[in-house]
């Protein structure tokens, strides 16, 4: 009888769920023998090493695989791999460093597919892509749910910092454990194993080796090898700038209608629509979508065509002046493209109030998710706008919060709220609307303590202990990047199409005999769409639509 080693400590208690780690048929295995290879395996044998990139998929025909965490001479088991099973997760479609690794407990046959073989079996085998997408997905979240990667993020709930990390974590939906230095009786042996100090928190520990003190996202993303299978050496069909709704649609119609296509995105996929609770009104959700959720989904599905995202890599300036066109990031690399399509919506306008930035991420919140839900729950907490972020914010937040207190400078919320968040509002016992009220100061130490707000027509003024802000107050475009490159309108959107003037064409030395097509900017091959462009309608639905439409006209540029 061959020999089987032992199998090390298992993290979780029992596997669950068949559509994560489904058992391939007889006949699926034969299809796909003949897209990979089969070879045997030894007992013992690592296929794949932690952090190495652009890992193969292992589909076992016999024998036994086992997914190892190892953490220094500790090895805990993620799950083990049986006959018709197979290997991998979300980084089979990044192709992004793999988490853990993999080695046969019994010697066995396995037939391994590269990453490239896998995106093809997935083209060409409608049923088994499916499967094997979903698992991929479901592997991901289920990792993701449970706090098992291959980093710890050791921080402070009092800490911006820590609030900001944590979010890029999340929102860009990478695996790590959590550890709290305030909650956690045994942080400190786990800091002086690493020699850092609680004053140094947040701490990343990347792979149980590299340390990094208060990462910023770019370090973050370097350290878990986000972007290392991307290169930015050759001329891009096309390059979107921003993964919200709009540009994710942009990269999912255009990279699967054959466009090598690059995104370049400064925090996590998902722009504005990630950081909301509940989107109701899109198309095909009858009961509503996380926008993270959301977010996630059209970001597998790009990368699945193809798309490729540079996460935390900011545009930084366009240089326009050149053919193909270029952009600067703010790593200093330059990315060149035959098209362009920007997506870089917009960001919360910050209201004028003394001290804001000291207790942004410490008291102030500019999104209100489950994790910043989680901070504040079993308190009160004010929402500062009125329009429908603001009232989603609000009916979420009521679920753990003991009261929530909305000021909105208006009379009321009709003029700026949609009519079903307006009445969720009004029957909900747990919040109050203060109508022309407005926040005037901030107070604290560490984090927010104490508050004040205004009532504008009495002028009297209302002091409370309250600890948590979220602002929702309006949006301003991410479009100080472009400087001067296009035309603008008097609020910094960009102008598009039809909306551009015969002057606005003439100053800008517009150089075709044709008309500008629908969201094409002043530069010939430069597209707006989203939230970034004038006259948009801001909303997800008409984001996602125009990032669509757009790439109709990528391919007429492209020929001409
Ligand atoms: C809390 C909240 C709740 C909402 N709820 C709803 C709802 O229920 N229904 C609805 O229809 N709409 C809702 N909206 C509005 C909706 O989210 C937006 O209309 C939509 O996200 C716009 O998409 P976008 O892709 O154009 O821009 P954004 O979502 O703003 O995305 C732009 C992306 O570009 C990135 N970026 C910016 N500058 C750069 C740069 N220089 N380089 C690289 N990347 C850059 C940003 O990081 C961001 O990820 C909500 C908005 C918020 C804030």
């Amino acid at each position: 009888m061959s020999e089987t080693l032992p199998a090390p400590t298992a993290l979780f208690a029992k596997v669950r769920n068949e559509r994560a780690f489904p058992t391939l048929s007889t006949d699926h295995l034969a299809r796909i023998v003949s897209h990979g290879r089969r070879r045997r395996v030894e007992a013992g044998e690592v296929l794949v090493e932690a952090g190495s990139a652009n890992v193969p998929c292992f589909v076992v025909v016999s024998g036994i695989l086992d997914v190892v965490q190892r953490d220094g001479s500790t090895e805990h088991l993620v799950i083990s791999q049986g006959a018709g099973q197979f290997t991998g997760e979300a980084t089979m479609i990044s192709g992004r460093r793999a988490l853990f690794q993999i080695r046969a407990r019994q010697a066995g046959e396995v037939v391994e597919l590269e990453r490239a073989e896998v995106s093809a079996l997935v083209q060409v085998e409608a049923e088994i892509g499916a499967i094997l997408m979903r698992a991929f997905i479901l592997r991901r979240l289920e990792l993701v749910t449970s706090g098992v990667g291959d980093a710890v993020l050791i921080g402070s709930q009092h800490s911006a910092a820590t609030l900001r990390a944590r979010e890029f974590l999340n929102r860009n939906g990478h695996p790590y454990t959590y550890v709290d230095v305030e909650r956690e009786s045994d942080t400190e042996a786990l800091l002086r194993r690493f020699h850092v100090g609680v004053a140094d928190v947040p701490v990343l520990i990347c792979r149980s080796d590299r340390v990094l003190k208060n990462p910023t996202n770019q370090d973050i993303a370097d350290c878990l090898g986000f972007n290392d299978a991307i290169d930015r050496s050759h001329v891009r069909d096309l390059v979107v700038i921003g993964a919200g709704p709009a540009g994710l649609a942009a990269a999912v119609y255009g990279a699967s209608e054959g466009l090598d296509v690059l995104v370049l995105e400064t925090a996590a996929p998902g722009g504005q629509a990630g950081s909301s609770s509940r989107i109701e009104n899109y198309l095909g959700f009858p009961t509503g979508i996380s926008g993270q959720e959301l977010a996630a989904r059209a970001y597998t599905q790009a990368q699945r065509f193809g798309a490729e995202v540079l996460i935390a890599g900011s545009a930084t300036a366009l240089l326009c002046e050149r053919k193909p066109y270029a952009i600067r990031t703010d790593s200093g690399s330059v990315v060149s493209a035959r098209t362009i399509v920007i997506a870089s919506g917009a960001q919360y306008r910050k209201p004028a109030l003394h001290d804001l930035a000291r207790f942004e991420g410490a008291g102030v919140y500019y999104g209100a998710t489950p994790m910043e839900a989680q901070l504040c729950a079993g308190s009160e907490v004010v929402i500062v706008g009125g329009g429908n972020s603001a009232g989603q914010a609000a009916v979420f937040l009521a679920q753990n919060c003991t009261h929530v207190h909305m000021l909105v400078r208006a009379s009321g919320l009709a003029d700026s709220m949609s009519r079903y968040l307006i009445r969720r509002i009004e029957e909900n016992p747990t919040i109050s609307l203060h109508t022309r009220t407005e926040l005037v100061t901030l107070n604290g130490d560490d984090r927010l303590r104490t508050l004040t707000w205004r009532h504008n027509e009495s002028g009297a003024e209302e002091a409370r202990d309250i600890g948590h802000v979220f602002l929702m107050t309006g949006a301003v475009p991410n479009t100080s990047w472009l400087d001067g490159c296009i035309a603008l309108d008097a609020k910094q959107f960009v102008k598009t199409g039809p909306d551009l003037s015969k002057d606005e064409l003439a100053s800008a030395h517009w150089p075709l005999t044709r008309d500008p097509h629908l969201l094409e900017t002043t530069l010939p091959g430069v597209f707006a769409v989203g939230d970034v462009r004038s006259g948009s309608v801001k909303r997800v639905a008409s984001a996602v639509g125009e990032g669509s439409v757009a790439i109709s006209f990528v391919h007429r540029t492209l020929h001409e």
